[in-house]
């Protein structure tokens, strides 16, 4: 999985290949498109989810018992582990006077893109 950090100052985002606007901060919160998979918000609370990859990282994370440092372990350093570049996480970041964290999930295989253009 690749991560790219930003700041910004609200948690809407769109998919960078298709545009759909996937996350709002005021209308109807999540929009799925076929590049989006899920948003983890504040590094606990998961939105979307569409293929399960962030429960699964959850549950990964809990069976995670013999681990030096587990409780420094987050779900998305299983993502990290476990998924390849394909999939990119964007953690935006937003500061006060309205902080927020949220790490949107796409999946970025041409494949997906392809079937949108036939
Ligand atoms: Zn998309």
């Amino acid at each position: 999985m690749q991560i790219i950090r930003i700041t910004s100052d609200s948690i809407n985002f769109w998919c960078p290949i298709c545009g759909v606007k996937n996350v709002s901060q005021w209308e109807e919160h999540i929009q799925p498109c076929p590049h989006y998979e899920g948003t983890l918000v504040l590094g606990e609370f998961i939105e979307g989810d569409k293929n399960g990859i962030f429960a699964d990282a959850q549950d990964k994370l809990a069976e995670q018992v013999d681990v030096p440092n587990k409780n420094e372990l987050t779900i998305i350093d299983i993502l990290g582990r476990d998924l390849n570049d394909t999939y990119v996480g964007f953690y935006v970041d937003a500061p006060a006077p309205n902080p927020q964290t949220s790490f949107n999930l796409y999946n970025t295989d041409w494949h997906i893109t392809r079937k949108l253009t036939e």
